[in-house]
């Protein structure tokens, strides 16, 4: 038997750099692309839909699944609420032959990393460091104290990048989204 292909793809990157923006991209042009849908204990923001965007869940739920052994990953975000990858969609798809995507953050990334290192890692980084505190600012969904945590993991997350395979700039959100598309071994959409 060959060794496998690296079908999983693991996207990860610093808070605000477009990585919720990528996967809506992704949702929109690539619908072939296969998108892993996280657990989370957080609230659904306006228009998120549940079993789309996220499986919103309580902790109690989550916990559950952590106990059961059914995450592939997961962490506590922000120092507050929990988000994780449910593991038996990823292993069917993966089992299947077919191309997977997570987009996690970087301890999920490492989490992954640990238990399937032959997996693809992608770091989706801002064109430079103001230009995700114009983003974060400009997002307006969280407030000062809410922004200034995701600041500060930010700025930790951003000295990860020298553990990733790729990086990926996330300066046009189309382009960046063809290039991870494209590191994923299938062909970018035309226009
Ligand atoms: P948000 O609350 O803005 O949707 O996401 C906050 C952070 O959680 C983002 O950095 C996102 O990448 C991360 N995240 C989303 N889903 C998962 C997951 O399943 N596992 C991990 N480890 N992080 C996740």
């Amino acid at each position: 038997m060959t060794t496998q292909p690296a079908r999983l793809t693991v996207l990860a990157g610093p808070t605000a750099v477009g990585k919720g923006t990528v996967s809506a991209d992704i949702r929109a042009r690539y619908p072939q692309v296969w998108l892993s849908v996280s657990m989370t204990t957080r609230d659904p923001r306006p228009g998120e839909v549940d079993g789309v965007h996220y499986h919103f869940v309580s902790t109690e739920r989550f916990e559950e699944m952590v106990a059961a052994g059914e995450l592939l990953e997961w962490a506590v975000v922000h120092g507050r609420n929990r988000y994780g990858t449910p593991r038996g969609p990823v292993l069917e798809r993966l089992a299947a032959g077919e191309p997977a995507l997570l987009e996690i953050d970087l301890q999920g990334a490492r989490q992954v990393r640990a238990s399937m290192p032959e997996a693809r890692f992608v770091f989706l980084a801002p064109p430079t460091w103001d230009e995700l505190v114009r983003r974060l600012v400009g997002r307006g969904t969280e407030g000062p104290e809410e922004r200034e945590r995701r600041l500060a993991s930010a700025r930790v997350e951003m000295a990860a990048e020298p553990e990733f395979d790729h990086v990926v700039v996330n300066d046009d959100v189309h382009r960046a989204t063809d290039e991870l598309v494209g590191l994923m071994g299938l062909a970018p959409s035309e226009g």
